[in-house]
């Protein structure tokens, strides 16, 4: 048969290792199931695939109409997957296998100077043992392409053979998964989203270590624009093509934060702030049953988020606020936003209800003590801080944002 004629007939799929799950004992079901359910619903914007599962890895066999190469890259953003590798299926018998691998890495090998051959051999009644399988293809692979050498450290093509149960699939070296754990598999927790560089990726960050993503933005109008919230929904479109949908509250906060500026100390603003966004942020994140909050501050990075004023913050909460990029500096945050094509968002100048009365001289080093007096005359003296807590929550919009 000609090289055209075997391409023609070989059938590609993708085979996927799971990542950390193997690790997780009795869990491990539950944890497969999940990253199967969200390795369909990721592929389910470029046609759909169908998965199942054998000897520690998912067959992902892309729908009619689905487009294997867009397949891959939606696979490649989903958590809980170490490697992948686009495979041709073909029958287990070294007639077919040979010519197979041939003509379906031709361009790969016509385009290297070394390769390699890996042979990996789960079903034990296959005839040929690895090294023999290696030894045949080698030999053949060289015939085909005389150009080519053999280079068993470091080669530009690693041709592997693999024999399962099922049938042989040959691919090339695999691509790198996501990495992480399957999302929804720890649960779920609520991020505090600003339109700003930091709490995208801590957003990404949690996601990839298995957690549903719930999200609050704090909106203050007329200080800040509509554009600014649609600004958010854009920043999430991109983080769920990796944590899948997120369930989006914006919060109308302007009352409250004209109540603050209007009658606490101008140097507490920002740190009293930050403490009613923490008080709502976790009515709603109960409500959607999460369990911590999550924030993209890193010690240090502007005067709210000195240890001191972390301290008056977390005082506020009562349930976890999960901070993954406290010990990042700028420059490593942006090094995951431009990965995650957040940044070039991040970046756009609509203002944020955190920039809209800041004050020229904060506090850096806050005591509790006064900020809890500050609190207390704000609520008892002036304004009933709770029925505007409650109208803020009333007001709340929630939304479901979908990968983009
Ligand atoms: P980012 O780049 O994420 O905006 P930042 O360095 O600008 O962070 P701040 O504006 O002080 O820092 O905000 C610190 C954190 O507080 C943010 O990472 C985010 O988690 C939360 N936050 C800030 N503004 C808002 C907002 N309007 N709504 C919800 N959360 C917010
Ligand atoms: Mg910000």
């Amino acid at each position: 048969m000609s090289e055209g004629n075997w391409l023609n007939k070989l059938k590609e799929i993708i085979l996927v290792k799971n990542g950390e799950l193997a690790l997780k004992g009795l869990n491990r079901r539950n944890f497969e199931d999940t990253l199967a359910k969200n390795i369909q619903k990721a592929a389910a914007s470029c046609g759909g695939v169908n998965v199942w599962r054998a000897q520690s890895t998912m067959y992902v066999t892309p729908l009619e109409g689905t487009d294997i190469e867009d397949a891959v890259a939606c696979i490649s953003r989903v958590f809980g997957i170490a490697a992948l590798s686009r495979a041709a299926e073909v029958e287990k018998n070294m007639d077919v296998i040979l010519p197979s691998v041939c003509a379906y890495l031709k361009d790969d090998l016509e385009n290297a100077h070394t390769f390699k051959v890996n042979a990996k051999r789960a079903d034990k009644k296959f005839a040929l043992k690895s090294p023999e399988i290696c030894a045949a293809a080698g030999e053949y692979i060289l015939k085909q392409f005389p150009h080519l050498t053999v280079d068993v450290h470091s080669p530009d093509v690693t041709v592997t053979i693999e024999i399962r149960d099922t049938a042989a699939y040959l691919h090339k070296q695999p691509i790198r998964g996501a990495g992480g754990l399957p999302v929804g598999t720890g649960g779920r927790v609520c991020v505090m989203i600003s339109g700003g560089i930091d709490s995208p990726v801590a957003s990404w960050m949690m996601a990839k270590r298995g957690l549903a993503l719930s999200a609050v933005n704090f909106a203050s109008p007329p200080y800040t624009s509509r554009r600014a919230e649609d600004k958010v929904r854009d920043l999430l479109r991109k983080v769920a093509m990796w944590s899948g949908e997120v369930r989006l509250h914006i919060v109308p906060f302007t009352e409250i934060q004209e109540a603050i500026r209007d009658h606490c100390p101008e140097d507490m603003l920002t740190v009293i702030m930050r403490r009613y966004m923490i008080k709502i942020a976790q009515a709603i994140a109960c409500e959607d049953g999460a369990l911590a909050l999550v924030s993209g501050e890193s010690v240090g990075q502007v005067a709210s988020q000195t240890l001191g004023a972390l301290v008056c913050t977390d005082a506020a909460a009562n349930m976890p606020i999960l901070r993954p990029v406290i010990g990042m500096d700028k420059e490593e945050i942006v090094e995951i936003a431009r990965r995650i094509d957040t940044f070039e968002i991040s970046i756009l100048p609509f203002e944020d209800c955190c920039t809209v009365f800041t004050p020229k001289h904060p506090k850096t080093k806050p005591s509790l003590d006064k900020i809890l007096l500050a609190e207390t005359a704000l609520e008892n003296d002036t304004v009933c801080v709770d029925d505007m807590i409650e109208r803020a929550l009333t007001n709340t919009t929630v939304e479901i944002i979908r990968p983009e």
